[in-house]
C-alpha cells in the first residue's frame, strides 16, 4: 500500500484520454496528473478536469490535479503549410507581418528591441536555429538559418539570453487560472517564471475568486536562475522544466542546474519536481534506454520529490508501461538509499515547528519506529517532516480532501483523510483508527506522532509523542 517515496506525476493528453486507461495509470502508481493548459480550447480543458475528477485513488478520493499555465511562451502563430527552411536561407521573424514564403509570424505583444545582432533564435526545442542579421523594424527581425527543417504552427520560439518585455501572465493564463479554480485544481504551475515577484501577479485572482492554491514555479528561463533563491522562497514548490531550460541555457549546463535547484528547494523544505524527457524514447518504444533509467535514478539521488513525465503519457504509445518503468526504477533506487545517512542537516537556528519536526525524525530513528504520524490541517507539518527525509514512513492525517491532494507529490508523504476533529484529545484516537483500519500497525506496535495544538492553527507544530497501540 505504501511504496514509492519519490512521487510519480503524469501529463494527460490525447495519448491517455479515456477513463479506464487513466484509472489503470492511477492503480499503477500515478500520484498526480498535470493538465497542460498550453493546448486545447476551454471545453477541451474542462474535459480533462472532468476525466480526472471521475477517477478514484485507493483512498476513495480523486487524484490530485496540477493545472499548468502556459505563461509567456513565444510560439509560431502563423506559417505557410509545410514551411521548410534550408541552412543559409534568409527568413523574417515578425509579430507584425503575416506569414509568407520568407516570414514566420510569432506571438505578438512585445518588441524585439533587446534582441542583438548575432543573437540566436531557436524554434521547436532548438531543432531549428537562426542567427539575427538585422532589425527591419522593432517588430521584425531579419535572420539567417543555421539549422533548417520544417517549421510548424504552435512550435515554441526561444531567444536565449535575451530579456524580453513580456508580462508574467498572458490573457490566456488569466482565463485558464479562473477555469482551473472553478474546476477544482489542487496546484497551479506557472511556466517561464523569471522573478519571485511573478508569484504576486496571481494574488489578485485568488482574492477575486475567494480561493487560493499553492503554486509551482517552473524553472525554464535563464533569468529565473539569477533569482533562484528568492523564487524558491516565495513559491510553494519548484519544477526543473528541462524541456525549455535546455534551450534557454546551454544543454550541458542542465544537469548542474538541476542539482542546484534541488539543493535550494531541499534546503527550504519546498517540493521539487524534475520534468521532461525522463522516458522520451518510450513515446515510440515499449522499453526505456539505459540512459533514461540512469537519469531517473540520478534525479532520485539528487533529492527530487517527484518526477513528471510529459509527452510520454500525453501523446506516447505506452502510457501504462511508462508508469510501470518509473515505479520500478524508483523502488529499486530507493532500496539502496540509506536515508538516515544522507538526510539534510538541520539549520543552525530553527523555529519551534522545524525543531519539533527534526526531533520527530530523530526519535523515530533512535527507537527504530517505522511510522511517523502527523495530524495536519494545512499540510505544513507533513512538508516539514519530509524535508528531513526520515527512514520512517510519513503518514499525514487530515480532515480536508484538498490538503490530502496537495500533499500527493511531497516526498515520502502518504496522505489519508480522517474524520473531523476539533480537540487535541481526539488526535490519538483518530490516528489509531486509521492505523488499525489500514492494517499498518497492530496491538503493541509503537508510532511517533507530531502536530500542532490548538487544532487548526497552521504552522504550529509543537508536540511530539511516542504512542503504543493498545
Ligand atoms: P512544458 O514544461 O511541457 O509545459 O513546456 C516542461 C518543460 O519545459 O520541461
Ligand atoms: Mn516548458
Amino acid at each position: 500500500m505504501i511504496s514509492n517515496r519519490t512521487k510519480i506525476l503524469a501529463t494527460v493528453g490525447p495519448g491517455c484520454s479515456d477513463h479506464s486507461l487513466l484509472q489503470e495509470m492511477v492503480d499503477l502508481g500515478v500520484n498526480a496528473f498535470r493538465i497542460n493548459l498550453s493546448h486545447g480550447d476551454a471545453s477541451a480543458k474542462r474535459e480533462m478536469f472532468r476525466l480526472i475528477k471521475a477517477l478514484r485513488t485507493n483512498h476513495g478520493d480523486r487524484p490530485s490535479i496540477i493545472a499548468d499555465l502556459a505563461g509567456p511562451k513565444i510560439r509560431v502563430t502563423d506559417v505557410l503549410p509545410g514551411f521548410n527552411i534550408e541552412p543559409g536561407q534568409e527568413i523574417r521573424i515578425s509579430n507584425e507581418h503575416p506569414a509568407d514564403e520568407n516570414t514566420i509570424r510569432v506571438t505578438s505583444g512585445f518588441a524585439f528591441s533587446k534582441v542583438n545582432k548575432g543573437g540566436k533564435i531557436l524554434i521547436n526545442d532548438g531543432r531549428i536555429q537562426m542567427k539575427v542579421v538585422d532589425h527591419s523594424s522593432p517588430n521584425t527581425l531579419l535572420c539567417e538559418t543555421i539549422l533548417g527543417g520544417v517549421v510548424a504552427n504552435r512550435k515554441g520560439v526561444n531567444f536565449p539570453g535575451v530579456e524580453l518585455d513580456l508580462p508574467p501572465l498572458t490573457r490566456q493564463d488569466e482565463t485558464d487560472l479562473l477555469l482551473s479554480l472553478e474546476e477544482g485544481a489542487d496546484w497551479l504551475a506557472l511556466s517561464f517564471v523569471r522573478s519571485f515577484a511573478d508569484y504576486h501577479t496571481l494574488k489578485p485572482f485568488f482574492e477575486r475568486a475567494g480561493k487560493s492554491l499553492p503554486v509551482i514555479a517552473k524553472i525554464e528561463k535563464w533569468e529565473a536562475l539569477e533569482d533562484l533563491e528568492a523564487i524558491v522562497e516565495s513559491f510553494d514548490a519548484v519544477m526543473v522544466a528541462r524541456g525549455d531550460l535546455g534551450v534557454e541555457i546551454p544543454n550541458e549546463q542542465v544537469p548542474l542546474v538541476q542539482k542546484r535547484i534541488i539543493r535550494e528547494a531541499n534546503r527550504r523544505g519546498k517540493p521539487v519536481i524534475i520534468a521532461t524527457q525522463m522516458l522520451e524514447s518510450m513515446i515510440e518504444q515499449p522499453v526505456p534506454t539505459r540512459a533514461e533509467v540512469s537519469d531517473i535514478a540520478n534525479a532520485i539521488f539528487d533529492g527530487a520529490d517527484a518526477l513528471l513525465v510529459t509527452g510520454e503519457t500525453a501523446m506516447g504509445k505506452y502510457p501504462r508501461k511508462v508508469v510501470k518503468v518509473l515505479k520500478q526504477v524508483i523502488l529499486e533506487t530507493e532500496k539502496t538509499i540509506d536515508y538516515w545517512t544522507v538526510r539534510p542537516q538541520a539549520k543552525e537556528k530553527l523555529r519551534v515547528a522545524e525543531a519539533i519536526s527534526h526531533a520527530t525524525c530523530e526519535v523515530a530513528h533512535d527507537l527504530n519506529i517505522p511510522y511517523i504520524v502527523t495530524m495536519t490541517h494545512s499540510g505544513s507539518t507533513a512538508r516539514m517532516l519530509a524535508r528531513y527525509r526520515p527512514s520512517a514512513r510519513l503518514l499525514a492525517l487530515t480532515p480536508f480532501p484538498e490538503i490530502c491532494r496537495q500533499l500527493a507529490f511531497v516526498w515520502g508523504v502518504s496522505p489519508f483523510l480522517v474524520r473531523h476533529y476539533t480537540k487535541s484529545d481526539e488526535i490519538p484516537e483518530r490516528a489509531k483508527e486509521l492505523l488499525l483500519s489500514k492494517k499498518l500497525l497492530s496491538k503493541g506496535d509503537r508510532y511517533v506522532i507530531t502536530g500542532g495544538v490548538p487544532v487548526g492553527v497552521p504552522g504550529t507544530t509543537n508536540f511530539l509523542a511516542v504512542h503504543e497501540i493498545d
